[in-house]
């Protein structure tokens, strides 16, 4: 039986909510214990819908602090403590983590300190830790996991991360959002499962013409920031993963149909390819 599992939360790139795909937010799953990347908005609901208790979320680590990867954060530590965490999660992730945290017991104070004085539950307070890290290398291990982040390139956010998870059995890595990355190839080598970004650029081409004032600037970010599907089977390749699952897709809606996105990460990897979607168990 397979001990290490990957869940799929939200397979939508950016921070447009959006219907038929949630926002960034995968789980690694180790017979119990859950390991949550990204807080992408509405990861609680994600989570209840995969079968994983909120409270049960051992340790959580963010990639980046954009928006659609974090926005989730201080909901979950509220998701997780309502629904009955009993022991201390610890958030790992780039600065300013610990300041992002302070910030939400302050936003919540009210409602954390009401809670607890009418259900007598520990402070929440007391049952979250922060891990901070502002260099790659291996940031958090214990008896099922080792947890190695790589930074990756993704101006104009100079910490950004993509993790590789080594369980018991398998290996999966996740992105994050990153242009194409030597370092990422060297983290996911002979990985079993790579999950990476990608965006479709006949889209992006199509989004600058219709907004033709925006149109150079989206375009030049979204080619110096990620990845696109045509480059993504050559890092695959190159890091000789076995799985590669596509993720964080841009567009995000239904426009592009999931064959065409497999059709071209299949051009430069001759492996396994899934095309993501929400609740996917890998
Ligand atoms: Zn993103
Ligand atoms: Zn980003």
């Amino acid at each position: 039986m397979t001990r290490t599992r990957l869940i799929l939360l939200g397979t939508n790139g950016g921070p447009v909510v959006r219907l038929d795909r949630a926002s960034p937010a995968q789980v690694v799953l180790v017979d119990d214990a859950a390991y949550l990347v990204d807080c992408g908005e509405g990861v609680v609901r994600q989570l209840v819908a995969a079968g994983v208790a909120p409270a049960t979320v051992r340790e959580l680590f963010i990639t980046h602090h954009h928006a659609d990867h974090n926005i989730g954060y201080g909901g979950l530590l509220m998701g997780a403590w309502v629904s009955g965490l009993d022991r201390v999660l610890t958030a790992h992730g780039p600065p300013p983590l610990a300041r992002m945290t302070e910030a939400f017991f302050v936003m919540n104070d009210f409602d954390l300190r009401m809670r607890a004085a009418s259900t007598g539950r520990t402070a929440l307070a007391d049952l979250v830790a922060v891990e901070e890290f502002a260099d790659p290398g291996v940031v958090f291990e214990d008896a099922c996991v080792t947890v190695t982040a790589a930074r990756v390139p993704h101006p104009p956010i100079d910490q950004a991360y993509a993790f590789r998870f080594d369980g018991p059995d398998r290996s999966i890595v996740i992105s994050g959002d990153t242009a194409r990355s030597d370092d990422l190839v060297a983290l996911a080598e002979g990985a079993d499962v790579l999950v990476h970004e990608v965006f479709y650029p006949p889209a992006i081409e199509q989004m600058a013409a219709v907004d033709t004032q925006r149109a150079s600037t989206l375009i030049e970010h979204i080619v110096a920031c990620h990845t696109s599907v045509d480059e993504v089977g050559e890092i695959a390749s190159a890091a000789g993963v076995t799985t590669l699952v596509l993720s964080h897709f841009v567009p995000g809606d239904t426009s592009v149909p999931d064959d065409v996105w497999a059709e071209r990460a299949r051009r430069r990897f001759g492996g396994e390819v899934i095309v993501g979607r929400d609740l996917l168990e890998v």
